[in-house]
This record gives structure tokens, C-alpha cells and sequence, in this order.
């Protein structure tokens, strides 16, 4: 008889391995397949994550972390600038090409069966159970389809989920010959520079020698992303960081916003951006998709052990979701809403409100890049002031 799957992954990003990783250490067989020819390459991303992603995934950081980061300078569009941070170790500098290939590992020690150069076509459900149809390996069955293809997902649009609410387009480059502070990322906003989003400048050794650089931009903006990518290179501001330097690779890519009402259907999950569980403020979803990795696996695992895999058994990864970290994915696009209103006067105006030694202290204590929300409720009880800006913001 024709070999059935308790559980096919479509993508071997970080979630998919993550996700296969838990699910085939329960003795259940998965098969993940990747379109790539190679897990990890070619990179599009920043690498900028907090350590925390390190407790979830328990993986070697030694070919992984290649600098640590203890703050940040921000510069408002007339270069204002506010320095948060400087006390501890705020956030890491990931290798994401090793980071990529660890969690593969993971999955595979497990006994995950890894198909590379299969692209996931289609797919239907056939009474109990998913058909899939795959680029080089055909037909394939499976008892649960995880969705974990990344921000254009296929799965998503296969099996009509909702999509999300909103694509940023993300340009960016690998240099070297700066010569920056290693320990500060640069984080420049302005809607000249980065319409609706902003640009980063972060070191990547410890010398400050190398970075990666980049920026994203919402949808719909005047030019496209790599005419602001070009101006970032030269703009007055920035081009005091990046004189002489030299570009080794380009980077890009789009980051889904605006987490899925609903990332289950009878027999069918999805996960990391396929879901879009990305974190609104920064467009970072390594962590997300690792935290969300979690709950889905929790589920599938409880699902195969039951042999139920319909929609009202599959709720419980959105309940455990919506318990842990669907709200502050809410609150992110609810400050998202109020950022993208925001001309570049405001945008002065309120960082030079910021330049307080007060407020630089509270967001140093309290900023934590995956959980910004807890910040904003500390900025605005302990500084009743700034709930004036907030409320006129809000309006
Ligand atoms: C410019 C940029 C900078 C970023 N910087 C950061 C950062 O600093 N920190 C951070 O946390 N996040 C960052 N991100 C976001 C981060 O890269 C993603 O959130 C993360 O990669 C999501 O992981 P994933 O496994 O869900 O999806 P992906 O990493 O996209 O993996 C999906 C996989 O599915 C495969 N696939 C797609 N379609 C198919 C198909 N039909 N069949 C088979 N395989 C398929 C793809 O080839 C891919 O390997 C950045 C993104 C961009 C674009």
C-alpha cells in the first residue's frame, strides 16, 4: 500500500524544521519539503534576534552568534537621535544561513525525511486524509499538512485561507569596511527614507568592521524599494556610516503583516509567516514563527495521538496561540496603524519628546524586541505624560 505520512511540512525554513523537529521526536513520521536545493541559502534576512530564541531551540550557538548587540541609536528624519539601551545584552547577531542549517539537523536526527527540490503544488483533502501533488516526487498522502512556506505560501492559498493584511518589501545588502560602534544598531525612520517602515545598520563582528545593512517599505509607495535602498546608501544622514564601504551580497525579500484570523482547517495548519506570525513593529518572525512552532506541534502531536485532525480539534493551536502571544501580535498592528499615519514632522517631534533621561531609562530597563507592548504600558505609567501623545496619536 501507498506510504501515508502522520505529517507532511511544506518549507524547511527555521518553523518547518522546528515544527518537524518536535513532531518526529514523538516516534511520528514527517516529511518536509523544500522547492530550494540547499536549506538556508540564500539568506534574506537580518539576523537580528533576541536571546531567547536560544531556550526554545536548544541548538550549538557557536557557529550561530556572530555578535552581540546591547542597544540601539535612533534617528529621526532630521536626525534627531535618541540612544536606548548600552546596560546588557539585548540581542544577537545570527548567522542565518547556520542558524537555518542547526534546526535542520535537529529535524533530521529526529528521523524527518527532507526532500529538497520538491515543490509543493497542490493539494486537496480525500475523505480522511490530505493528497498532495509535488514538483519531482508526485503524489504524496498525509494525515496533516503543515503550511510552513513562508510569506507567498502556497498551502495558504491552496486551501483558501484568508491572506494577510499587509506585504512589506524588505531590500538589503552583507558590507564590509565600516567602521561603527559594534555594539549599537542603527535604526533610522523617516517617510523619504523608508515609507512606512524604517532602516537598520547593524554591525555584525565585534569589531564593527562588517554589517548588514537594509530597509523595508510598505506597499504601494511612490518608487520601488531598491530607489530607497540606493538613496539609503547615499542620503546625508546615513552616508556618514557607510563611506568607503564595500557590498558583498544583496539581500531582500517580503515580510507578511497581520497575523491569520484562522491558521487551521480540517487536516491543515500553518505556521511562521505562512501565517503571517511576524512581529508588526520590526518584521522579525523567527521568534514568532518558533514560539507559534511550539503550539502547532503541541497540537499535531495531541491530534495523532488521538487520530482527530478535524477543525474543531485543530482550534486548540489557535486558542494556545491567542493565549500566549496573539495579543501582543494585536497590539503591535494596532501601534503599526498608528505609525503608518505618522509624516516625518510628527516622527520629530515625538523622538525629540523621547530625549528625556527618564523615558531613555524605562525603554532601556524595559525593552524586550519580542514583547514591545510590555514596554509602551511601563513608558505610559510611569510617564503620564506621554499618555497625552499617545492619546492625541490615537485620534
Ligand atoms: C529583509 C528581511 C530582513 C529580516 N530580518 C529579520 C530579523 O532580523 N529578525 C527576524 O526575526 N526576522 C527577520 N526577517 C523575517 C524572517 O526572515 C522570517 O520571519 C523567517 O524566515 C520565517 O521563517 P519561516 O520558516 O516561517 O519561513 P521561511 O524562512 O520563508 O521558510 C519557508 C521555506 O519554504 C520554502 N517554500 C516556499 N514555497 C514552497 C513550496 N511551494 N514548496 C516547497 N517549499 C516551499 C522556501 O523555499 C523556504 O525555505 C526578515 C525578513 C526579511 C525579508
Amino acid at each position: 500500500m501507498e506510504k501515508k505520512d502522520d505529517v507532511v511540512i511544506i518549507g524547511g525554513g527555521p518553523t518547518g524544521s522546528f515544527v518537524a523537529e518536535k513532531i518526529a521526536s514523538k516516534g511520528y513520521n514527517v516529511s518536509i519539503f523544500e522547492k530550494k536545493d540547499k536549506i538556508g541559502e540564500p539568506v534574506n534576512c537580518a539576523g537580528l534576534i533576541s536571546p531567547r530564541i536560544f531556550e526554545l531551540c536548544n541548538i550549538n550557538k557557536k557557529q550561530i552568534i556572530q555578535n552581540k548587540i546591547k542597544g540601539a541609536i535612533i534617528h529621526s528624519p532630521a536626525n534627531n537621535t535618541i540612544k536606548i539601551g548600552g546596560d546588557r545584552v539585548h540581542a544577537l547577531v545570527i548567522n542565518r544561513k547556520n542558524f537555518d542549517q542547526a534546526l535542520i539537523e535537529k529535524a533530521l536526527d529526529e528521523g524527518t525525511e527532507l526532500y529538497l527540490e520538491n515543490k509543493f503544488i497542490s493539494g486537496e483533502k480525500n475523505g480522511e486524509y490530505i493528497e498532495i501533488k509535488i514538483s519531482k516526487k508526485g503524489r504524496h498522502k498525509c494525515n496533516l499538512l503543515i503550511g510552513a512556506d513562508g510569506p507567498n505560501s502556497r498551502v495558504r492559498k491552496t486551501f483558501s485561507f484568508q491572506e494577510p493584511k499587509e506585504f512589506l518589501t524588505g531590500i538589503g545588502a552583507e558590507i564590509e569596511n565600516t567602521n561603527l560602534n559594534p555594539n549599537f544598531v542603527e535604526i533610522f525612520i523617516g517617510n523619504n527614507l523608508a515609507p512606512g517602515f524604517f532602516a537598520w545598520i547593524i554591525p555584525t563582528n565585534d569589531s564593527g568592521t562588517t554589517a548588514r545593512i537594509g530597509l523595508c517599505v510598505k506597499e504601494k509607495t511612490k518608487y520601488p524599494a531598491n530607489y530607497y535602498f540606493n538613496n539609503f546608501l547615499k542620503n546625508k544622514i546615513t552616508s556618514n556610516y557607510l563611506k568607503n564601504i564595500k557590498i558583498n551580497n544583496i539581500i531582500g525579500g517580503i515580510i507578511p503583516l497581520g497575523p491569520l484570523d484562522k491558521f487551521y482547517k480540517s487536516n491543515v495548519m500553518l505556521v511562521g509567516d505562512a501565517a503571517a506570525q511576524v512581529k508588526p513593529a520590526s518584521g522579525g518572525g523567527i521568534y514568532t514563527g518558533l514560539m507559534c512552532g511550539k503550539y502547532c506541534s503541541s497540537i499535531a502531536i495531541e491530534a495523532i495521538n488521538n487520530d482527530n485532525f478535524t477543525t474543531y480539534y485543530l482550534k486548540k493551536y489557535q486558542k494556545l496561540y491567542q493565549k500566549n502571544i496573539g495579543r501582543e501580535l494585536e497590539k503591535g498592528m494596532k501601534f503599526r496603524k498608528i505609525f503608518k499615519r505618522l509624516n516625518d514632522n510628527q516622527i520629530d517631534y515625538y523622538i525629540e519628546k523621547f530625549q528625556n533621561k527618564k523615558i531613555i531609562e524605562i525603554i532601556s530597563k524595559y525593552g524586550d524586541i519580542d514583547y514591545p507592548s510590555k514596554l509602551a504600558s511601563k513608558l505610559l505609567k510611569k510617564s503620564p505624560s506621554l499618555l497625552k501623545i499617545a492619546t492625541k496619536l490615537i485620534k
